[in-house]
């Protein structure tokens, strides 16, 4: 097993949206997650251009047997979510681990794009060989997509120095899908899904890009885990406790 560290936690995972003004270019329309290091930020711009057909935007992990989980479990949680972006996974073996959301919509897809970093998925299956770790992220990223489609996060961010309150609701909706996930399905285990969550957050709460911090992402995936796993909610529902809980938390 990897052992994947706090500090490889704060830099590989969950850390969409800190981009390097400096090295990276900000994406027109993106405001949430996107690339953070120059190469991905080159690979991003191809993407926009050049749409679903990127060489480094796979839709396979050269696993068949894992694909099909993985696409049976990105198919479900698109029903929790009710969205369906362009997903791929993309070559990070260079630079850090990763996962993003964008606004922009290849064509084909219905709305938004997100990418899940290569290196990364392959230390989520050697830390949680159940998937729901890499799910967890996923939930993440899909939260951000109806984020976008609902240009929540501007409303959330408003008057705000940083992303920390859309962040925190990506992470609420986390718990949401998670508590959804277990009420549904008992037998599951989110025990690694929650070791792994306990390890995000970041304390440069003076950076425009702070994502909150370690309690604080914490307790918004549990407040959205515990109202999920009792409660039978449609998405919207979800989605508007959690903003309302976000602004009156933060
Ligand atoms: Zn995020």
């Amino acid at each position: 097993m990897i052992d994947l560290s706090r500090r490889g936690f704060i830099c590989g995972c969950l850390a969409c949206g800190l981009v390097q003004p400096a090295l990276g270019q900000t994406v027109p329309g993106s405001a949430g997650c996107f690339l953070n290091a120059p190469a991905q930020s080159r690979q991003l711009d191809e993407f926009i251009s050049r749409g679903i057909g990127r060489r480094d935007f796979a839709s396979t992990t050269g696993d068949p047997d894992f694909d099909r989980q993985f696409g049976r479990a990105i198919i479900r949680l698109a029903g929790f979510f009710g969205e369906q972006p362009a997903f791929g996974i993309v070559s990070d073996a260079d630079d850090h681990d990763n996962a993003w959301a964008m606004p922009q919509t290849p064509p084909g897809a219905e709305f938004g794009t997100v990418g899940f970093g290569s290196t990364m998925l392959a230390k989520l299956r050697d830390f949680d060989p159940s998937g729901m770790a890499i799910m967890a992220i996923v939930a993440h990223e899909f939260g951000h997509i109806a984020q976008y489609r609902r240009s929540a996060i501007a409303e959330l961010n408003q008057g705000q120095p940083n992303v920390r309150r859309s962040e925190l609701h990506a992470d609420y909706l986390t718990g949401c899908y998670l508590g959804w996930m277990k009420r549904n399905e008992p037998r599951i285990s989110v025990r690694l899904a929650g070791k792994f969550m306990e390890g995000i957050g970041d304390n440069d709460v003076n950076s425009q890009h702070h994502h909150g911090t370690h309690d604080e992402r914490i307790a918004s995936v549990e407040a959205g885990f515990a109202l999920a796993k009792t409660e039978d909610l449609v998405f919207e529902d979800y989605f508007s406790l959690g903003k309302a809980h976000i602004l009156r938390t933060y």
